[in-house]
């Protein structure tokens, strides 16, 4: 797992919960936010989108993944996911596949931060998930994006 510092991880919960204030979600009503930090040490936050169809929303996780994005950025050192219950909660099945993704573009592990208003605890996302879908003749092109940023 690669190394992060307290500091990382302080900054990276700070914006997750910033992001999660923000949740659109007007059925559940369970805010949560993300935070990414890319290997420039830079922070990309999001937070859940809800929808009238069941489904059809976004989890903080792929909010967080696509500002970053946007940002051109695909190199991520961690994931942070911020619960704002006092639970941890982890990235859903399809989260998990959505962040293996760039785990193949790093070709490195996460490191996965639980957080939630009372403490965190940090996993590996191999851990977390071993084995992700991908096609094994794509994988250049996918690779091939670790070179942008
Ligand atoms: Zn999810």
């Amino acid at each position: 797992m690669a190394d992060i510092t307290k500091e990382e991880i302080n900054k990276m919960i700070k914006v997750a919960k910033k992001a999660s204030k923000n949740a659109f979600v007007p059925y559940n009503k369970h805010a949560f936010g993300s935070c990414v930090l890319a290997y420039d040490g830079s922070t990309y936050g999001g937070c859940n989108v809800e929808n009238s169809i069941s489904g059809l929303g976004t989890c903080s996780e792929i909010s967080a993944i696509n500002h970053a994005i946007i940002h051109g950025k695909y190199k991520f050192k961690a994931l942070c996911l911020y619960d704002t219950k006092a639970q941890i909660s982890y990235p859903c099945g399809v989260c998990r596949q959505y962040i293996s993704q760039f785990a193949q573009v790093s070709g490195k592990d996460f490191i996965i931060v639980l957080a939630s208003p009372k403490g965190y605890k940090t996993m590996s996302f191999k851990e977390l998930f071993p084995y992700g879908h991908y096609n094994r003749s794509d994988l250049d092109a996918v690779k091939s994006y670790a070179k942008r940023n």
